[in-house]
């Protein structure tokens, strides 16, 4: 299939590259000029800009960084709406509110275009490794035509038809969020077992093999216990995340106490200037004010 790319980040890169390897023929654009070298090197073509990469493209994503992006880049006259060919179908792979989702459809549909939200997990190597979850939301129509170029993205057994557009993004906010509450709980319950006597390292195997084991405690491992805090996942991105799993929760008038406090916390490491780190570099805070580290490198 031909398909253009737009967004040639941590993600995105990994992803851009699974469907040049996949046989796709793809195009690549990035406000990076030299985030778009690299796919070329690996066999992409180089776009000159957001409308290049929708002339002659079937398929066109984008991986992007929050909702300002994602409709810079889609909607307006310079947009990739205004250019996409008929019949192709625009597909965001970013993490946005359900509302910037159904804004650029919309926008799309005055096009007589067609657009899915289709946000993502499983991190950095799940991108490598083509093995993401994806969380889609469109008609039943266009996922099962996307589906072939989605497979090339993701694993095939997991990507989910969440509902209509908007789904995908409700979906990837309902997961994040727990990931990003978990963060400041790790922090708080790791910092109490290491002042407590207990290394670190053995609460990390314990917990692991307990019940109180998750994802996001697997990535302290070589994070927070390694005192490695590159990203991955930025912080920046987390904060935004649980910003907008907020901003939803405010719209349908529900509370969400424990989210407010992560986001919260998120906030306060954002302040510190500890934006670009991995997001669980938060930990740092609690550590700070617990007066303990949470080092696994020496026991
Ligand atoms: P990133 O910041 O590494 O990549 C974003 C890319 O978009 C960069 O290459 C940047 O140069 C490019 N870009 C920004 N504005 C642009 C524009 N107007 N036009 C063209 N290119 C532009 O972010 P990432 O970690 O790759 O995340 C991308 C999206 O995926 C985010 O929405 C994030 O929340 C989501 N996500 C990230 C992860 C992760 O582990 N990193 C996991 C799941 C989902």
């Amino acid at each position: 299939m031909k398909v253009g790319f737009v967004g040639l980040g941590r993600m995105g890169a990994h992803m851009a590259r699974n469907l040049v390897q996949a046989g796709h023929d793809v195009k690549v654009y990035d406000v990076r000029p030299e985030a778009i070298e690299v796919l070329v090197e690996l066999g992409a073509t180089a776009a000159s800009s957001v409308v290049d990469v929708a002339g002659g493209s079937e398929f066109v994503f984008t991986s992007l960084p929050g909702p300002a992006e994602v409709t810079e880049t889609w909607q307006g006259d310079d947009g990739l709406l205004a250019h996409l060919e008929p019949g192709a179908v625009g597909i965001d792979l970013s993490t946005v509110g359900a509302d910037t989702s159904r804004a650029v459809e919309a926008e799309a549909r005055e096009h007589g275009r067609r657009y899915m939200d289709a946000p993502v997990s499983g991190g950095v190597g799940g991108a490598d490794a083509g093995t993401l979850s994806l969380m889609v939301g469109g008609s039943e129509e266009d996922f099962e035509e996307a589906f072939p170029v989605l497979s090339a993205i993701g694993d095939s057994e997991k990507i989910y038809r969440c509902g209509d557009i908007g789904a995908g993004s409700v979906t990837k906010l309902v997961n994040n969020l727990i990931g990003m509450t978990t963060n400041v709980v790790i922090a708080e319950a790791f910092s109490m077992g290491v002042k407590a006597g207990v290394s670190a390292n053995t609460l990390l195997d314990v917990v692991t093999a307990s019940s109180g084991n998750s994802a996001t405690l697997a990535q302290w491992k070589s994070s927070v216990l390694q005192r490695d805090f590159t990203p991955g996942f930025m912080l920046a991105l987390g904060h935004k995340d649980a910003r907008l799993a907020i901003e939803l929760a405010e719209q349908l008038d529900i509370p969400m106490p424990v989210t407010s406090v992560a986001r919260d916390r998120l906030a306060a490491a954002l302040s510190e200037g500890w934006g670009e780190d991995a997001v669980a570099v938060v930990a740092r805070l609690q550590e700070r004010e617990a007066d303990t580290l949470i080092d696994g490198r020496s026991s």
